[in-house]
């Protein structure tokens, strides 16, 4: 399979000197000795005003997981972003059903919920699993009423424009059921069945501080219209989320389960540990993740990936990239959001393919 990275630079620029045929370190781990000279933030294309938070604590000495926390939590807080926290696009029950993971650097501690209910902010209860309990990861009504114990909830997170959105799909989903969509006449023939999109979306935040310490979050509502308790990428350590002080950070958004079985932001800090760039770093686990999937499903008629994939990292240097599976998806760059101090700022991410095909 081709792919429009030149995957021979990859190898070049780091990967080749310190792993094996298999991405496993040939040598011994490095740890990257050489830190940041100021604080960097990065997050997803939809993080600009999360970064500027970050950033803003960061810089006046606050602790970088309580930072990143309160950068997305304005995004979480958000009624307008479906597809995290309030007004995040529900299960196919119309239930809101959310998912978050922390990890701390300095302390190596971690804390995730998932499929969570009635909380606007599951990345603070994935930051008190992390500080209050001796687990990791806890899931449904235990997550939800671990949150109601520390005074999270229950709220309604359906907002009127979630709640429409729902019913839209919902009455969209057969031609040969009880739910009228607008578009069909009392006799319920489809008369003009519009085609609903399954929304994707999520915001992951990441940053290190002047004296190298390293935190990231990730914070979702998962796919729209998703099986009950399905939970995605993004409240798995490894996957969602994986945090090294001695390397650096990975997170991800875009189809969670294709991240899953790779265990990628694990493999980004890995390859980063082993030498490499994060830009070739996030290169490098997309061609996995591009030559690891194989049912047609999920292929292109060219074999290429069908779905969007990203991670988000840095290292502890304070070098940072944005990386995506595809450059341009329906008429839309990938973009990542980037603070080094002052305004926050968008850059194009480097990509494996350039442009999806329909
Ligand atoms: N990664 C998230 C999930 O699979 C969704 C997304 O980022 O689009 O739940």
């Amino acid at each position: 399979m081709a792919n429009d990275w030149n995957r021979r630079d990859v190898l070049k620029t780091g990967l080749a000197a310190g792993v094996g045929s298999f991405g496993v370190p040939a040598k011994a781990p490095t740890v990257i000795t050489r830190q940041a000279k100021r604080p960097i933030v990065i997050s997803s294309g939809n993080g600009l005003a999360a970064a500027d938070k970050a950033m803003t604590m960061v810089a006046a000495g606050a602790d970088t997981l309580d930072a990143v926390i309160a950068g997305v939590n304005i995004v979480e807080l958000d009624p307008n972003d479906m597809s995290v926290g309030y007004g995040g696009l529900p299960n196919e029950d119309g239930v809101v059903q959310l998912d978050a993971s922390v990890m701390h650097g300095p302390t190596r501690r971690a804390g995730a919920v998932a499929a969570i209910e009635g909380v606007k902010t599951p990345s603070n209860v994935a930051q008190l699993v992390a500080y209050r309990t001796d687990h990791v990861l806890l899931v449904g009504e235990g997550a939800t009423r671990f949150a109601q114990a520390h005074g999270y909830g229950p709220e309604d997170l359906l907002t009127d424009h979630s709640r429409a959105a729902w019913l839209r799909w919902k009455e969209n989903l057969s031609d040969q059921d009880d739910w009228f969509p607008p578009e069909r006449d009392a006799t319920g023939s489809a008369a003009d069945m519009a085609p609903i999109e399954r929304h994707h979306g999520t915001i992951n935040c990441n940053a290190v501080d002047a004296a190298g310490d390293i935190s990231g979050v990730t914070t979702t509502s998962g796919m729209s219209y998703k099986i009950p308790g399905r939970a995605g990428d993004s409240p798995i350590i490894g996957a969602g989320l994986y945090v090294d002080n001695e390397v650096g950070a990975c997170g991800s958004t875009g189809r969670g389960e294709a991240n899953m079985v790779e265990c990628a932001s694990f493999l980004v800090v890995e390859f980063m540990r082993a030498g490499a760039q994060p830009k070739d770093a996030a290169i490098e686990a997309l061609a996995r993740i591009a030559d690891k999937t194989v049912s047609p499903r999920l292929l292109t008629d060219g074999g290429r990936p069908n779905f969007g994939l990203n991670f988000y990292c840095l290292n502890k240097a304070g070098e940072y990239a944005g990386a995506s599976m595809y450059g341009e998806s329906d008429g839309r760059t990938a973009r990542f959001a980037v603070n080094d101090g002052g305004e926050s700022r968008l850059e194009d991410c480097v990509a494996l393919y350039d442009v999806r095909a329909k």
